[in-house]
């Protein structure tokens, strides 16, 4: 009988338990592009679906399939498949699995880039439209007869919006819809996606999971609730050769990684592998800094706003609490008129002026004039976005070195 183990203690044992060779506690790092096999018929199977195993590196490699497979472990899902940054999954995802003719809904408070790439597969001919998913009902009502996919993130970024998680998982669920979750903001160490029914979950392995600043990766989860059996979009070659629950990850492995080739390099999936081993106590860490933070900055004269959804003034403050293990460690705040953003910005010594998220410093972004820039003031303002709005992602420092420099930053001895 195995017990099923915790977070932390199952991915410090996930490479172990497959025995490496000669003992290793790690993954090798896996560089052939190609593999050989001696038997011919081997590597036909290989191209046909018939047997597991690795061709062509761009579709599939080892050290890869290990940081999958702890993705999968940690997601309590059915299979991952790994891409070279968040962004080439999202990509893949739609590649693989919309047609001309569908109709997808995407939630209005999407991260920038997300938000982007959904403008040009518009541009191109594909149907979607944006909705605010703090309400299933507004989702509800944007649902139409070819709607095929709704895509929400769990805490949008930078305003720290909520979608309204689990009713659009009955919806999805009850219309036969694939409902993907991008749960790169709360990770799963937080939130799991499959709880609330999602098909398809994505995180951007670049933020949390590999939690340095130091390795680029996405993924995409199947969390095994979606039937892909009767998704019409399916490659028909593929329904003869695999079984019907992994005909949605074959589609998104073929048509979406090995044919757009966002494929993650084996070194980086390494760097990802040892990130993630303290994911739980990074996120424990970073949680608590982000809450003693938001809480000060709440009440301080010169903060006009703060968004975090620790706070009670928080919109979703509710349902973060019944959904997420802690609220995360992203928050926007916006400062009085009477102080600059950028003067406040080049105050700061220890906090790092820069775009990333979910490193383990501490680092500070003026959201207009640089991640949202693109879109325009229209648009950031549908998005809720101020020109006043600095995003914090707070990291794993001492909360006494954050909370001084924060201090200095307003003018405080
Ligand atoms: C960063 C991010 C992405 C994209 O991930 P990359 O690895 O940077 O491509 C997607 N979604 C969210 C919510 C993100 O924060």
């Amino acid at each position: 009988m195995t017990t099923k183990r915790g977070f932390t203690t199952t991915l410090l044992h996930s490479d172990r338990l497959t025995h490496p060779e000669h003992g290793a506690l790690h993954k090798p790092i896996h560089t052939s592009v190609t593999y050989g096999y001696d038997d011919v018929q081997d590597l036909v199977d290989i191209f046909q679906n018939k047997k597991k195993g690795y061709a062509y590196s761009r579709q599939g490699n080892p050290t890869v399939s290990a940081l999958e497979h702890k993705v999968t472990q940690m997601e309590n899902g059915l299979s991952t498949i790994a891409f070279a940054t968040g962004m080439a999954g999202i990509s893949a995802i739609i590649l693989a699995l919309i047609k001309k003719g569908n109709h997808v809904l995407a939630s209005s408070y999407l991260f920038g880039n997300t938000r982007s790439i959904f403008q040009s597969f518009i541009d191109i001919g594909l149907d979607i439209t944006f909705v605010d998913a703090t309400s299933c009902e507004n989702v509800k009502n944007e649902i139409r007869d070819n709607t095929k996919m709704v895509f929400v993130e769990t805490i949008a970024n930078p305003a720290t919006q909520i979608a309204d998680l689990a009713k659009i998982g009955d919806l999805c669920t009850e219309k036969g819809i694939i409902y993907v979750v991008d749960n790169t903001m709360t990770t799963p160490y937080l939130f799991r996606p499959v709880d609330v029914k999602a098909s398809l979950v994505i995180n951007s392995l670049t933020k949390y999971i590999g939690g340095h600043g130091n390795a680029l990766g996405g993924s995409v989860t199947d969390t095994g609730l979606f039937n892909w059996a009767n998704y019409p979009n399916i490659f028909e070659g593929f329904k003869k050769q695999v079984k019907p629950e992994t005909l949605g990850m074959t589609q998104i492995r073929k048509k979406g990684l090995r044919d757009a080739g966002g494929t993650l390099a084996p070194e980086a999936a390494h760097s990802i592998s040892v990130g993630s081993e303290t994911l739980a106590l990074r996120m424990e860490r970073a949680c608590t800094n982000a809450l003693a933070l938001a809480v000060f900055f709440e009440g301080h004269p010169l903060i006009k706003k703060v968004y975090y959804p620790g706070l009670e003034s928080h919109p979703q403050h509710e349902m973060a609490g019944k959904l997420f293990l802690k609220y995360g460690s992203l928050m926007s705040i916006e400062l009085d008129d009477s102080i600059d953003c950028f003067a406040f910005l080049n105050k700061l010594k220890l906090i790092v002026k820069s775009s990333n998220l979910g490193d383990t410093r501490t680092l500070a972004i003026p959201v207009a004039h640089t991640i949202f820039n693109e879109l325009g003031p229209v648009k950031r303002a549908e998005m809720g976005i101020s020109d006043s709005m600095i995003r914090l992602s707070i990291g794993i420092e001492d909360l006494d070195d954050l909370l001084q420099d924060f201090k200095n930053g307003l003018g405080e001895k």
